[in-house]
């Protein structure tokens, strides 16, 4: 599986914002980025990097920084996004909301969504350990994409380890969007439909990713 090699936390000071990529660690005081929040690196309280404080402040760098910190969030190396990008481009509607609902609808967004993991890194790595089973059949395949209808569930075998055994009360706390339906006893959810645009992080720029991406 291709992935960010990339200490986690420095990407959230090179955006210059909590992008809560470490699950729970990410609301406690333990969060780096409560302690240095100025961009990693020799130059990086003085650098310009186009996030708060940074100073650079062009077309070209706030676009490029939305499209980095959507990557970042959802996890996706720079060719699968861009991948995406020209898949959204082709589906009818606004290509920003489109390329937003292809990342919301990969297999280990969802997982996360369900509440069956504290992060998309971690949904990702039970994913691949072939934790889940997607209509029924087993899949190691965090990146598969997932349409209305689609059903997940933690596969039987995994369902008796410790992790899963205790993750009821973990995933009680965490709310699920209503465009996705969960059943904690049987440990399952499906894809209601797709998500609407409020119900997906509001902090994202997806029209300044279509136009990082219209001028290349
Ligand atoms: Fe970002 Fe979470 Fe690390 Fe804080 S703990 S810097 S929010 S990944």
């Amino acid at each position: 599986m291709a992935k960010s090699l990339s200490p986690v936390c420095k990407l959230c000071r090179r955006e210059g914002e909590k992008l809560y990529l470490k699950g729970e660690r990410c609301f406690t005081p333990k969060c780096s980025f409560e302690k240095r929040s100025f961009a990693p690196g020799q130059h990086g309280r003085t650098a310009s990097r186009g996030g708060p404080n940074m100073g650079r402040s062009s077309d070209f760098a706030r676009q490029l920084r939305a499209k980095q910190k959507a990557r970042r969030i959802y996890g996706v190396l720079e060719r699968q996004f861009r991948r995406y990008y020209d898949t959204a481009i082709t589906r009818r509607g606004l290509t920003g909301l489109n390329l937003l609902q292809i990342l919301e609808s990969r297999l280990d967004n969802v997982v996360y969504r369900l509440g069956f993991a504290a992060s998309r890194a971690q949904a990702r790595v039970l994913v691949t350990h072939g934790h889940f089973i997607v209509n029924g059949r087993r899949t190691d395949v965090p990146s598969m994409l997932l349409s209305e209808g689609d059903a997940v569930a933690v596969r039987e075998g995994s369902g008796k380890l410790t992790y899963f055994k205790e993750l009821g009360a973990f995933a009680e706390k965490r709310n699920t969007p209503a465009w996705l339906s969960r059943d904690l006893k049987s440990m399952s959810g499906s894809v209601a439909r797709m998500p609407e645009r409020a119900e997906i992080d509001g902090s994202l720029d997806e029209q300044l990713i279509v136009e990082y991406y219209s001028r290349r």
